[in-house]
């Protein structure tokens, strides 16, 4: 057995995994051969499927993709990109030891969120912040720490729910607190959050709705009134932001959203929100607002199994800092890159690619360079759409329905070494280049693309 090949692929795997396949591939072939579907392989071929094989096993799981749905933060595609900053900062504290929970300048034992605190206010206005797993974890916390127990007031337009089981009355529930609906559907208004409010009111609350919008015969209470609503009765009002924007987005030539700052200054006592939506950061949810509330928070026994690692904070650190200059936010964070990213130069990209492309897939595909639209994603802003332009394919000589054919198609790209999504819309195979920065690495593994399944 000791073949020169075979012990390249012990030098490469370990000894155990290769053990491992080639005992589960003997067997197979005896199998296969015991009931008469083959001839003994010869071992050279026997070799080379167990090299497969082992390929196959050692891929990881969890990798990269090429994002090219059109959706720029793709829940399901890991939302935010890091800025090679962030990284760094990761590698830095990962590799050994930091001082995550140890006061450098007393020696004492310190506080994770200090990392952040200081950042967070001053980038929302808020006294107080901290930090714990996601938003979902941030608000289910919140709720824990300010109302058990307690009803909480929210608009019957605000109870969302947000992709992955996060709703808003369920998380209530899970909090130990009592849903008080208040208003309509589509109309909510002073008076109903006033005549709510008794003995058992815990806090009045606000769900920025954040993958929908509610339109035509509308009406909704703004946060400034709420706010004077509750505080006139001695109680918090509590805001869930979704996206979180640290600066306006205005500037950078997209859709306008509040800000945590807008948020805290209407009168929010305290506002949660992601660190990977609109952010840019990691994964994550914050909590800014008042001090005594924020304290309270951090002493609920959930903040515990809630918070969130060293690499988290680091990069979240990073992130948060180069808030402080949104003159060259746009040019940082790669999050803002994308989302600012000119029709004109995608477009042109599009056109560089497009005759490659078309080489490739040969006479059975048509290649057009087409204008798209982009959405942010994960939820934020829902309705707003960014000019874009993709590279649409579609089966030539067209039969009734190219349904299957697209289907095939879409699995080969998704079968590269660096999987390529796209998306299927109205009969074609839709590659919206927005989020596409490495054409280098993108172009490199295009002849790798098996099109006996989908294109012939
Ligand atoms: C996205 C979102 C959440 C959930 O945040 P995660 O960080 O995904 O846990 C909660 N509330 C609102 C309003 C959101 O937009």
């Amino acid at each position: 057995m000791k073949t020169p090949v075979l012990s390249a692929l012990v030098e490469q795997h370990g000894r155990a995994p290769v053990t491992d396949a080639v005992r589960w591939e003997l067997d197979r072939q005896r199998r296969a051969i015991a009931q008469g579907k083959v001839e003994a392989a010869a071992e050279a071929e026997i070799v080379a499927s167990i090299a497969v094989q082992l390929e196959r096993a050692m891929t990881p799981s969890l990798r990269p993709v090429f994002n090219l749905t059109g959706t720029v933060l793709h829940t399901n595609l890991g939302r935010a990109p890091l800025p090679q900053e962030a990284l760094d900062a990761i590698a830095a504290v990962s590799r050994g030891a930091s001082n995550l929970e140890f006061d450098l300048a007393t020696g004492k034992r310190g506080d994770r969120d200090t990392h952040l605190e200081i950042l967070l206010a001053q980038l929302t206005g808020a006294e107080a912040a901290t930090v714990v797993n996601n938003n979902a974890a941030a608000v289910l916390l919140t709720l824990a720490a300010i109302a058990p127990r307690k009803e909480v007031i929210v608009s019957r337009g605000e109870l969302i729910e947000i992709g992955g089981a996060f709703r808003m009355p369920d998380i209530m529930t899970r909090a130990g607190c009592r849903l008080r609906e208040v208003g309509t559907t589509n109309r909510t208004h002073e008076k109903d959050y006033r005549d709510a409010i008794n003995a058992r009111t815990g806090a009045l609350m606000s769900v920025h709705t954040s993958n929908y919008a509610v339109q035509g015969f509308t009406a909704s209470v703004d946060e400034a009134r709420i706010a004077s609503i509750a505080h006139a009765a001695g109680l918090p009002f509590l805001v869930d932001l979704g996206a979180g924007a640290l600066v306006d987005f205005g500037p950078y030539g997209l859709p306008h959203e509040p800000t945590v700052a807008d948020t805290v200054a209407a009168g929010a006592d305290i506002v949660t929100f992601s660190g990977d939506k609109l952010l840019g950061g990691p994964q994550a949810g914050l909590i800014a607002g008042r001090r005594d509330l924020i304290d309270k928070i951090k002493r609920n026994p959930l903040k515990r199994a809630l918070r969130c690692d060293k690499m988290t904070i680091a990069a979240l650190e990073c992130v948060l800092r180069m808030h402080l200059d949104p003159g060259r936010l746009a040019s940082r964070l790669p999050a803002l890159t994308l989302l600012t990213r000119k029709q004109g130069d995608i477009a042109a990209q599009a056109h560089r690619l497009a005759g490659a492309m078309s080489a490739l897939f040969g006479a059975s595909v048509e290649v057009s360079v087409e204008d798209c639209v982009s959405q942010i994603g994960s939820g934020s802003l829902p309705v707003e759409t960014l000019p874009s332009a993709a590279i649409v394919l579609r089966q030539a000589q067209r039969k009734k329905s190219s349904g299957a054919w697209l289907n095939a198609l879409a699995k080969a790209l998704r079968e590269l070494p660096v999987p390529v999504i796209g998306r299927i819309e109205r009969d074609a195979l839709i590659l919206d280049l927005r989020c596409l920065t490495d054409e280098q690495a993108f172009c490199a593994q295009l002849p790798k693309l098996s099109l006996e399944a989908g294109a012939s």
